[in-house]
């Protein structure tokens, strides 16, 4: 699975438009609902309170009706035709006590004079002020109108100055008296407005309202009820149908607009609406933060896709049923498939067929708990085009945020290129090696020829000796054993010629390399003969240095050959160095010591002048020497060999007052002790080091 990029592209910003237009259209209708159910909240609380005034202002002029209805009835008690009987103003005080909202009971004669006329007990007289007659044209038209329809009718209000200087306003009710057909005279009964609401409107109403009637320009004509004022805001007007005109009322509630906070209802709303808001902007700020999240999310993913696509290393991943689930592209190029063929197939197609049974071993073994190699393990994967190569595999558990174990990530590095070269530079070395042996069998070639000078030549002087011996006649018995003694000389020259030869031979034979195990005094035994040989021609003495009995003799694993080499190189090379020296100087030490249990060390030491400074920095440096006829070679080809046997060569310049000169010292693996020799060892130090070969 290869990783999508994540830096915003088009769709990204598409993406963040929607989401910013998503969350605007989401607060504007959160707010316009919000506003919606307020103002609802609020309509519906002045619906209400309306509706009570409504219904306050119908039972008001209800009650009102009713009561005019009653003092109606009332007054028919009172409707006497001349003479009247002595108890009419009895019985009209006795009204005027009973009905309050009256002030006033006149009895008429047919013309509509006021022939006696009977005031509340509760309030001075109305007309003391001002004389009825005076204000009497609103009751007159309302007797003429009675007479008219033969029935009580109603004035027209009027107002009546009072000696408290206010005045009271007064409505009348007129009603016919008919005695036997004939019109005897009117009852006519005064009614103070303010006294009607006061007295007729219940009480309950009273209190919460502000009552009054008015006139039709909406002027106040009487007030009663709250002393709270009305607030204007909730009024219900009711007409009062009576014969002769009408009365309008008008109900004031004292109740003002609906408040926006002390109103529970409409407070809840606003709580919940500022909550809601509140909710929102938190929302809105988390949503922030998480954008904000998310870019650094995107950031730190793109960073590591760069990352991951700069690699030279292949990455794959796989689950734990060992399936793949993802390959980063310097995989896919290394073994040519791509990220989908490596995803969807199983088993996957860079294992080779001939090793896919082996490698799906490994794998379930792998997937059943077995930790793979710490450094790594060497397999070989195979090309799309068939071609193998060899990899090593670096794995680790793969573990999930979870702390639990989802597969294993593994980092694949191609080794085909690496093992190339090491193949070449072995080849190389190998080359080199062959060449310096031949360089070492040529000066050989010229030591032998000056060594075997002196067998032949005394096989030469003693054929001679012989030959002429014999020339001089029969020998007699003492020339005899003169001859035989001269032809065993010859014999043991030629034989000591061969051995010469031999040790030649022995040297040049080119064998296969081989480890084995060898005691370290037989190794020094088989150069020793051409060391000698080299060391008689300069007349230097040769001291050997091995560990004495009780101490066994260590014994090493190497290639004896390529040792052998070097002690010749080693001892080679102390011999030229003491050929300025004085002939009783040059002594070369062959030195064998145990270093510890697991090394054996090897000392060439010699007498010379050691080495200067700067020959000491580059001695090691192929091609480098200071000898007309060196090669240069020698020493380069010396630690190479030893280590690839996992030992280092090292040299140091003596002390004078130890007899100066160089030591020249490398170490040997000593065999493995006897109780660890059964257990499989792991090769010292293999020609060319690799990790750990494992095919999986
Ligand atoms: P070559 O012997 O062909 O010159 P080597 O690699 O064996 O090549 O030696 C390189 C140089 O190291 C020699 O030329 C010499 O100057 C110096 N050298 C080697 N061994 C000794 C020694 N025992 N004492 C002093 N100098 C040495």
């Amino acid at each position: 699975m290869m990783s999508d990029s994540v830096n915003p592209s088009p769709p990204g910003r598409a993406h963040n438009l929607r989401r910013v237009l998503l969350w605007t259209a989401l607060v504007g209708l959160l707010m316009v609902a919000q506003t919606a159910l307020v103002r609802l909240t609020l309509d519906y609380e002045s619906g209400q309170a309306q509706a009570h005034v409504d219904e306050a202002a119908s039972e008001a002029a209800g009650d009102i009706k009713r009561s005019l209805n009653r003092d109606l009835q009332s007054l028919q008690a009172l409707m006497w035709s001349e003479p009247l009987p002595p108890h009419w103003r009895t019985e009209a005080t006795e009204l005027l006590r009973g009905r309050r909202e009256l002030v006033r009971v006149e009895w008429r004669d047919a013309q509509g004079q006021v022939h006696l006329a009977v005031d509340s007990p509760y309030r001075p007289p109305v007309f003391s002020m001002m004389p009825r007659k005076d204000i009497d044209a609103d009751s007159a038209l309302a007797c003429g109108a009675a007479l008219r329809l033969s029935g009580p009718v109603y004035s027209r209000s009027y107002f009546v100055p009072q000696s408290t200087g206010m005045g009271l306003e007064a409505m009348d009710v007129c009603a016919p008296v008919t005695e036997g057909g004939r019109h005897a005279g009117f009852v006519v009964a005064t009614y103070s407005l303010q006294a009607l609401l006061s007295e007729t409107v219940p009480h309950a109403i009273m209190q919460r309202h502000e009552l009054s009637f008015i006139d039709g320009d909406g002027t106040r004509l009487a007030r009663a009820g709250s002393m709270v004022r009305g607030q204007g805001v909730f009024v219900a007007q009711r007409l009062i149908d009576l014969p002769g005109g009408m009365l309008q009322l008008r109900v004031n509630s004292t109740a003002g607009a609906p408040d926006l906070i002390p109103n529970l209802a409409t407070a809840l709303v606003m709580g919940l609406s500022l909550a809601l808001a509140a909710v929102v902007v938190l929302l809105v700020r988390d949503v922030g933060k998480r954008g904000a999240v998310e870019r650094a999310l995107g950031e730190a993913l793109a960073f590591r896709k760069a990352m991951e696509d700069s690699l030279v290393t292949g990455l794959r991943a796989r689950d734990l049923r060992g399936r793949i689930t993802y390959v980063n592209p310097a995989f896919c190029e290394m073994v040519g498939f791509t990220p989908q063929e490596l995803l969807e197939h199983s088993p996957p197609p860079y294992w080779p067929p001939e090793m896919a049974e082996e490698y799906a071993r490994r794998q379930a073994a792998r997937l059943s708990g077995d930790a793979p190699p710490r450094d790594g393990f060497e397999t070989t994967f195979m090309r799309k085009n068939g071609e193998r190569f060899p990899v090593v595999v670096y794995e680790a558990p793969l573990v999930g945020s979870r702390g639990v174990q989802t597969g294993w990530m593994s980092a694949v590095l191609d080794v085909s290129a690496q093992r190339r070269a090491e193949e070449l530079s072995r080849h190389q070395q190998e080359k080199l090696q062959a060449t310096a042996r031949l360089a070492t069998i040529g000066e050989m070639a010229s030591l032998l020829s000056h060594e075997l000078n002196q067998p032949l030549a005394a096989i030469s002087s003693y054929a001679t000796g012989s030959i002429n011996l014999l020339r001089e006649g029969p020998p007699d018995p003492s020339t005899l054993d003169a001859i035989r003694g001269a032809i065993e000389r010859v014999a043991e020259q030629a034989e000591r010629a061969g051995r010469i030869i031999k040790s030649v031979h022995n040297f040049v034979r080119r064998r296969e390399q081989a480890r084995e195990t060898v005691r370290a005094d037989l190794l020094l035994d088989a150069v020793l003969p051409l060391v000698r040989l080299q060391a008689r021609k300069t007349g230097t003495r040769i001291e050997l240095d091995l560990p004495v009995a009780p101490e066994p003799m260590p014994r090493v694993v190497c290639d004896r050959t390529m040792v052998e080499q070097v002690l010749l190189n080693l001892t080679r090379n102390a011999i030229q160095a003491m050929e300025e020296m004085p002939a009783a100087q040059r002594v070369l030490t062959l030195r064998v010591r145990r270093s510890n249990e697991r090394w054996v060390r090897f000392s060439v030491i010699d007498r010379g002048a050691g080495v200067p400074e700067e020959v000491a920095q580059q001695l090691f440096t192929p091609f480098f020497t200071t000898k007309t006829e060196g090669m240069g070679l020698g020493l380069s080809l010396c630690r190479t060999v030893i280590e690839q046997h996992g030992g280092a060569l090292s040299f140091e310049n003596r002390e004078p007052l130890a007899g100066g000169g160089t030591e020249f010292c490398f170490t040997l693996p000593a065999e493995a002790p006897a109780a660890a020799r059964g257990a499989p060892r792991r090769a010292p130090a293999a020609d060319i080091p690799t990790p750990s070969q494992e095919i999986r």
